[in-house]
């Protein structure tokens, strides 16, 4: 994939990169290697001051980023100023609290180590840690990975996506303006080809990447191969369940938002509505008039609810996807054909009657395309809900205490949300179960997956 920005709403190819060479490549992990073994002794509160600084000069650029990221990948302008308000929050939340979460952890009151007058663990960082970044939020994935491991003293190289590179410069520039030492997030442009050779080396201590499965499965089965800890986040066929209790009006409204937010392109969007037959036909008249009215357009204009997708094969994967179910005998209620149009858009769009062999089952669709279900009762939503290979989020809609229990336990997911739409906090880990992958990212759980937990025993 060509390393360039191609309007996503015109087709257009507005500005191309050439790839960095293997010694510009070098010269980045020399640099950051370098710079790792002073970094990591810098104190807390240096970095915070830094971190902070990120985030005021990312506010006053609030607008600027916006449209880099819209005309990159094709988001609408209000989503992209929403996620850069979130990456905002997102860095002074690790600011103001990574010193505390990172802190010498001792042993429970009265749980003291025979013969030992002080243990404890420290949390101490690994080093270089390579991100490989997806499009799909180009900033809030970037900096959910790079505000808690500069935090905690690693420092960063990104890959990110061959379709977002000015946002990929932006970032580095970022932490280079906030006073970050050269070399503490570098951003490389390269193809998926040479990140094979950056995990291999030896300077390069840890991998996360957020992207499909086959791009996860490479950079861990690398990573395996060389003994380096590797997160991976992702994807997600997320289930939205409706039980007779719910609040219908705020499921339907939620039920919309959840699955054609970022044009449709998120791994934890809803993607599968699983509806209670007592309030099935009523949910899906709702939720079809509330799809069928939204406003697909040019991602720009305030007025636009769902701009296009972010690159041509998705648009033609999601094609796909849809004529898939549609040869196995599934209902399009609305859209369901890729619009003609300059720009890679398509149409939010609801399946029915779906049956166990089609694609949309067992894979990822990457847009605005929502599959309906109609459930017999709890064990069917939750057998329905797991029957999936991914574990990513889940989000269960009942005014019943005892229904909400049963979701909470028995969903095979990294989350559950009830009676709202799954999202991440800065505050709360993030991550998936089964082919979603491992690990997590943001909170306690994130800060320390690229730290060594070092057993300090004295004495
Ligand atoms: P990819 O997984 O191909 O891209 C994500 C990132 O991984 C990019 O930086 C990409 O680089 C890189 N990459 C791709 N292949 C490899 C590899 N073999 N080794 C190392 N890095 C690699 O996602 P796509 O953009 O192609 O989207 C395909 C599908 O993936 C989507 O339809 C969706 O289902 C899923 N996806 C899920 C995301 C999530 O948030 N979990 C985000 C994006 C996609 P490059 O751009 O240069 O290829």
């Amino acid at each position: 994939m060509a390393i360039a920005t191609i309007n996503p709403a015109t087709g257009e190819t507005v500005k191309s990169f050439e790839p960095m060479s293997e010694s510009e490549v070098q010269e980045r992990i020399r640099v950051a290697d370098a710079q790792w073994k002073q970094f990591r002794t810098v104190g807390f509160e240096q970095r915070a001051i830094w971190m902070r600084t990120a985030a005021d000069l990312l506010e006053a650029d609030i607008d600027q980023v916006a449209e880099l990221m819209t005309m990159e990948m094709g988001k609408t302008l209000t989503s992209a100023r929403g996620e850069a308000s979130k990456c905002v929050k997102g860095l002074r939340f690790y600011a103001d609290n990574a010193e505390a979460m990172l802190a010498d952890e001792a042993l429970p009151a009265g749980a003291g180590v025979v013969g030992a007058s002080r243990a404890y663990t420290r949390y101490e960082s690994l080093g270089v840690v390579l991100a490989v970044m997806p499009w799909n939020y180009p900033f809030w994935q970037v900096l959910r990975f790079a505000a808690p491991a500069l935090m905690s003293g690693n420092v960063g190289l990104l890959k990110h996506a061959s379709n977002v590179p000015q946002c990929a410069l932006y970032i580095q520039n970022l932490f280079e303006r906030s006073g970050f030492p050269e070399g503490c997030f570098q951003s490389l442009l390269i193809s998926s080809a040479q990140v094979e050779g950056v995990l291999r080396d030896p300077r390069v201590a840890a991998a996360t990447i957020t992207g499909s499965e086959w791009a996860g499965r490479s950079v861990a089965s690398i990573c395996g191969d060389e003994i380096k800890p590797s997160v991976l986040e992702l994807g997600g066929n997320d289930p939205f369940i409706v039980m007779p209790s719910a609040d219908l009006e705020s499921a339907v409204a939620t039920a919309v938002t959840a699955r054609t937010q970022n044009n449709g392109q998120s791994c934890i969007a809803a993607k599968r509505f699983l509806v209670h037959d007592a309030v099935y036909d009523q949910f899906t008249a709702r939720f079809v008039e509330a799809m069928s009215a939204l406003t697909v357009g040019d991602p720009l204009d305030e007025g636009t609810d769902v701009g296009p997708l972010a690159t041509a094969d998705g648009r033609d994967e999601v094609t796909e996807l849809v004529d898939d179910a549609i040869g196995k005998g599934a209902s399009i209620l609305c859209g369901g054909r890729s619009l003609d149009l300059d720009g890679w858009y398509f149409p939010p769009t609801v399946i029915a009657d779906i049956s166990p062999d089609m694609r949309v089952n067992d894979e990822e669709v990457f847009g605005p395309v929502a599959m309906l279900h109609r459930i017999a009762d709890i064990d069917d939503a939750i057998a329905v809900a797991n029957s999936t290979p991914f574990g990513l989020g889940s989000s269960a809609w009942t005014n019943s205490p005892a229904e909400q229990d049963r979701f909470i336990t028995e969903i095979a997911a990294g989350q559950v949300f009830i009676n709202a739409m799954t999202t991440s906090f800065p505050e709360l880990p993030f991550g998936g179960t089964k082919r979603s992958g491992y690990g997590r990212e943001l909170s306690y759980h994130g800060l320390r997956e690229f730290c060594n937990a070092k057993t300090v025993w004295v004495k």
